[in-house]
């Protein structure tokens, strides 16, 4: 295994080991601006390459990894868009 392979694993062991939440993005609120994705530590979130009835990509949330910080939940422009559970 190659250092940088190593690290990656080191990595993703530390996300799982800080997973204990989850969001809820309500697609049709997404305007895709990707703030939450661009704030969230684990990169639990990523933009859709579907649109919404707007027009937009929404973001997308992977639910294998969450430490249910808030940052997307504070950076999202969009009311009730966001909803961060801890578990
Ligand atoms: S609560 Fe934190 S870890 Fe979870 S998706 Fe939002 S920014 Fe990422
Ligand atoms: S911050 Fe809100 S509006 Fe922007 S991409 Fe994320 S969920 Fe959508």
């Amino acid at each position: 295994m190659s250092g940088k392979a190593a690290a990656s694993g080191v990595k993703e062991e530390a996300r799982t080991a800080a997973r204990k939440g989850r969001i809820e993005i309500r697609a049709e609120r997404c305007k895709s601006c990707s703030l939450c994705a661009s704030v969230c530590p684990d990169e639990a979130i990523s933009i859709s390459k579907s649109f919404n009835r707007k027009g937009y990509h929404p973001a997308e949330f992977r639910a294998d990894r969450c430490r249910a910080c808030g940052l997307c939940y504070v950076m999202c422009p969009e009311p009730g868009c966001i909803t961060v559970y801890k578990e």
